[in-house]
């Protein structure tokens, strides 16, 4: 089967980082995770990040690096993370879909959520990328 892309956003301000409730699915409900969601046909994983920020929180974002690796999800899925910033003028973010609450995070208080177990990986890469692992 072909392995299909889910991107996940490290969306930074200020040095803190955006976690995510999930409201949906059940077995996922009340789960935090790096906001995101399937890469479309014909869409470049930046694009799709940038949409997904839009629909789900309802900001303007803008793609930065690729945080290196690739975590498994349900397949054909896999998690990939890049880091985001709100454009200038952007809406704060708020729960749309998929989402009940949202945090700002500092490093400090990263552990202080109940990650997906899959985004714990990518979230451990992320503060390694930042240089706070
Ligand atoms: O948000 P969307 O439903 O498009 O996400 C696709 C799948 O990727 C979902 O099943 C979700 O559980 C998973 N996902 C994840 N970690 C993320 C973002 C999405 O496990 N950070």
């Amino acid at each position: 089967m072909t392995e299909r892309i889910v991107v996940g956003a490290a969306l930074l301000d200020g040095g803190r980082l955006l976690a995510a409730r999930r409201s949906a699915p059940a077995e996922l409900a009340g789960r935090w995770e790096l906001p995101g969601g399937k890469v479309e046909a014909g869409e470049t994983p930046e694009a799709a990040l940038e949409r997904e920020l839009r629909e789900e929180l309802g900001v303007a974002a803008e793609a930065g690096e690729r945080v290196p690796g690739q975590w498994p999800l349900r397949a054909p899925f896999v998690l990939q993370v890049w880091t985001a910033r709100l454009l200038p003028g952007s809406a704060a973010p708020e729960p749309l879909e998929d989402h009940d609450d949202l945090r700002w995070l500092t490093p400090a208080q990263v552990w202080d959520v109940p990650w997906l177990e899959q985004d714990v990986p990518a979230v451990e890469r992320v503060l390694a990328h930042l240089g706070l692992g």
